[in-house]
């Protein structure tokens, strides 16, 4: 189990695709990071890189951390090449409820396959 505390794997959603125990859409998976379809995609490549290991937010990011992340941004530019994404993409992590954070579990968004509006709502 990659969750240190058990009730956590077990109430949070994408510890369970990490782990495998809810079905997702996966991508790509290796011992640090998990790629799935967004259930609900806002673009045509919609993707959600996540840690295997709980990490709320990218606030909750500390020194222990930092190669995961540069890790989760290797992953997600290698997906948007894969997914022939040549014209550009979009990485978007929300950060806590004003942001729009639904998920608690830190998530990288790979969005593209289409024009982006910005700034975002
Ligand atoms: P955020 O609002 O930034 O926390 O993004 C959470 C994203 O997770 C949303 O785009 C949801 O559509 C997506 N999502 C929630 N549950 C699942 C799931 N079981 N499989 C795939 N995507 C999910």
């Amino acid at each position: 189990m990659v969750c240190g505390e058990r009730w956590l794997a077990e109430s949070c959603v994408f510890c369970n695709i990490a782990a495998g125990g809810v079905e997702a859409n996966v991508v790509y998976r290796d011992e640090l990071v998990t790629a799935f379809r967004d259930l609900n995609p806002q673009a045509p490549t919609h993707i959600l890189v996540i840690p295997n290991e709980h990490v709320e937010s990218i606030a909750h990011i500390g020194d222990h951390h930092p190669t995961l992340v540069l890790r989760m941004m290797v992953v997600a530019n290698r997906i948007a090449a894969s997914e022939g994404l040549e014209g550009g993409y979009r990485l978007v992590t929300n950060v806590g409820t004003d942001a729009g954070q639904s998920v608690m579990h830190l998530h990288f968004h790979v969005l593209g396959g289409r024009k982006l509006a910005w700034p975002p709502g």
